[in-house]
Parts: C-alpha cells; structure tokens; sequence
C-alpha cells in the first residue's frame, strides 16, 4: 500500500491530521485513522498540505503511512 491510497483527516478537537484510508473515505463521518483515532472530517491526500505537510501531522499516523 502507498501514501496515495490516504485520505487526509483532521480531528476537530485537537486540529490534528491523520491518515484515512482512501477506500473507506467515501463512506460517511466519522472516519477511523489509521492509528485509530475517529476523525470528523476528511480533506484531500495524507501525502498533501492538510495531511503529512501540515502543522501537526499525527506521529504514528505518519509512522504507519510514510511520505
Ligand atoms: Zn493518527
């Protein structure tokens, strides 16, 4: 699997960016991250600005989904 089979999802109450897995991201919110986390909102690719390039990517998301 690569980074571009991740949606990037945010959690609302920390701002936090996770990883979503693009297959389930078409379902509806919420959303279960990568790491586990459920996530309210999904916003373009964990490889773009909103997901790993953003100001607090999720550190095992990132583990998990690198680049
Ligand atoms: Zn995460």
């Amino acid at each position: 699997m690569s980074s571009s089979d991740h949606a990037a999802g945010r959690d609302q109450s920390t701002g936090r960016a996770h990883a979503v897995l693009a297959e389930t991201a078409d379902l509806p919110a919420p959303w279960a991250a990568i790491c586990g986390t459920s996530v309210g909102v999904v916003q373009g690719k964990w490889s773009g600005p909103r997901g790993l390039g953003s100001p607090d990517p999720c550190p095992e998301c990132a583990r998990l989904a690198p680049g």
